[in-house]
């Protein structure tokens, strides 16, 4: 048994830790006393570096700006080795993080605001590609939300291409006059600015299967422009081939669909309309007749609701 001088306690021999300097052999302060020592000891000097830095602000930013300055290489390579460190990190603290990052943000609005909106605007000016990707992000998830739906997916996998993609496709679509430069500055003055509607581009379509789906969305635009005039109309599967056919040829642009859809569904209704002068409510019921190359429209009238 050994007395400890610091609690005064007796204590078996294996409480104390090893000091070749004493007589014994063992320390005169007892394990536990060390230890709640030593945790003191670290707390004290913690507070301590706090109080030291929340003084001297400006010196530590600049030390720690020198010791980087200094230490590239070690920086570099250090972040290197950590690199999967750093990704299971992240993986296994998604959660906490982004609470984290949630609560900063809160606490902070409006500074975290100010910084995001000048480094969006900054880099808008000298990026296309980053203004071009953001304008999309906001008109897809706008007409979304306009839709009541929830944006779930991200946007490239809803255009179907990445915007590096988009980019060069718009780019190979530039009338003279347009350029990065005057993109988004669309303001109805022709040939000033230029602008992105809701258009799925022609070349994203891998197979017969994505352009049937581009035809559908211009179709849709029928759709709602008759439904306006208060028809309704229905495009057979013999049309739509039609339309891949003659109207998705990205060679020509993709304006050559809008003008195809015109002519072969558009045009025909119309006269339709003309001709028959069929009455409200009616639907129109159109397909491709292979042997006159003309589009067919049969007038479906509308059934009387039985009233019960
Ligand atoms: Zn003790």
């Amino acid at each position: 048994m050994k007395k400890c001088s610091k609690c005064k306690q007796e204590k078996e021999l294996n409480n104390f830790g090893i000091d070749k300097k004493q007589c014994d052999g063992l320390n005169k302060v007892c394990k536990q006393c060390r230890q709640s020592f030593s945790k003191e000891h670290s707390k004290r000097l913690y507070e301590k570096n706090k109080i030291w830095n929340q003084n001297n602000v400006d010196k530590r930013k600049e030390y720690l700006k020198d010791w980087k300055e200094n230490n590239v290489d070690k920086i570099k390579e250090y972040a290197k080795n950590n690199v999967e460190y750093s990704k299971e990190y992240y993986a296994n603290n998604a959660e906490k993080l982004k609470n984290k990052r949630k609560e900063y943000y809160y606490n902070n609005k409006e500074a975290t605001l100010l910084t995001n909106n000048t480094y969006r605007n900054k880099r808008k000016q000298s990026d296309p590609l980053y203004k071009l990707s953001v304008s999309l992000r906001s008109m897809i998830s706008t007409t979304i939300k306009k839709n009541g739906y929830k944006k779930l997916s991200k946007t490239e996998l809803i255009l179907g291409c990445s915007f590096e993609h988009l980019k060069q496709y718009l780019e190979s679509n530039f009338e003279q006059w347009m350029s990065w430069d005057n993109y988004g500055l669309y303001n109805g003055e022709l040939n000033y600015g230029w602008d992105i509607d809701h258009i799925v581009p022609l070349s994203s379509a891998l197979n017969e299967n994505d352009l049937l789906k581009i035809v559908d969305l211009e179709l849709k635009k029928v759709f709602e422009r008759v439904n306006n005039i208060e028809f309704d109309v229905e495009v057979d599967d013999t049309l739509k081939k039609h339309l891949i056919l003659v109207g998705t040829d990205t060679r020509f642009g993709a304006r050559i669909l809008k003008r195809t859809v015109q002519k072969w569904v558009d045009d025909a209704i119309t006269e339709k309309i003309l001709s028959d002068n069929p009455e409200k409510g009616s639907k129109f019921i159109l397909s491709y007749n292979e042997t006159e190359k003309k589009t067919d429209v049969k007038i479906k009238k509308q059934k009387k609701r039985k009233i019960k």
